[in-house]
């Protein structure tokens, strides 16, 4: 993993997405190396790593001072911490940037929604718990570490990220369980609802988007550790019916599963047919 820098052309991107006016993505590229990662895939990260011939990870030295300008010109109202990479990933720890990100947005009264699926986020509770309109996306879509490992070699472990929403909870933060992608034979909604229940108002789930996974090291994975899990994604990959039945099933098991604890839920499943398109309706 090769990490560099480069400096940014903006900090604030106008974004379709509902719950707010602009994404802010402080990395390009990500460490965390999770097999089914959508963000590794596009074409700008794509056409780079392609020229330098390996994975990295590219931080920008301008990012502060651009957001600093270009707050104040465009009073922004919600914006979205992670949309296209993790803002806590290792390399935070060195930077810091994240966290000089949310004191500016606190500073200009800018409140926003965090995704992240990194324990690192504690750091923060200060600044994130400064105002009831901060929310954060906190991904699990499995309680077993050992699935954790094979899929999301370098994140959090599964009991670290316990432990971040528990705090976050204790913090009177509004976290939001976001079970992405749910992978038939793997997530377990059960589990999950039992899990998180008492400590977020809201449980998420997401389909896995069968145009924008790396299918090539998803499948390579899943039948070298967990061949049930393999048959039924490569499955998914293969029949359109196969797909929504999957999905339909699952969706109507988490809202019965969720209604009996209590907690709302939604599962979001992405057209057979079409292209990731960035606007998931949170
Ligand atoms: S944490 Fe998110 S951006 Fe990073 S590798 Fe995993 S899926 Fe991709």
């Amino acid at each position: 993993m090769l990490y560099r820098e480069q400096n940014a052309q903006r900090a604030l991107s106008p974004t379709s997405i509902t719950i707010a006016d602009y994404v802010i993505n402080p990395f390009v590229g990500c460490d965390f190396n999770c097999v089914y990662c959508y963000a590794r895939l596009n074409s700008t990260y794509l056409k780079k790593k392609e020229k330098l011939g390996e994975d990295f990870v590219e931080s920008k030295p301008n990012f502060l001072a651009l957001l600093e300008k270009e707050i104040s010109e465009k009073r922004p109202r919600h914006v979205l911490l992670g949309s296209t990479t993790e803002v806590y990933q290792h390399i935070e720890e060195r930077t810091t940037v994240t966290r000089s990100i949310l004191d500016i947005l606190n500073k200009n009264n800018t409140s926003y929604t965090i995704l992240t699926k990194s324990h690192r986020i504690v750091r923060d509770l200060d600044l994130i718990g400064a105002s009831p309109d901060n929310e954060v996306y906190f991904t699990v879509n499995t309680l077993d570490d050992a699935v954790r490992q094979a899929l999301e070699p370098a994140a959090s472990s599964i009991h670290e990220r316990k432990v971040a929403i528990s705090a976050l909870h204790a913090n009177k933060i509004r976290v939001i369980v976001h079970a992405g992608p749910y992978i038939p034979g793997i997530t377990d909604p059960r589990a999950l609802v039992y899990e998180f229940a008492a400590m977020c108002p809201l449980i998420e789930f997401e389909s896995l988007n069968l145009k924008m996974a790396d299918r090539t090291t998803l499948l390579e994975k899943l039948k070298e550790h967990y061949p049930h899990a393999y048959n039924e994604v490569q499955l998914l990959y293969k029949s359109k019916e196969a797909y929504g039945d999957t999905y339909r099933i699952a969706e109507q098991q988490v809202t019965d599963i969720a209604a009996k604890r209590g907690i709302e839920s939604r599962f979001f499943i992405y057209p057979y047919d079409s292209y990731y398109t960035n606007q998931i309706q949170y």
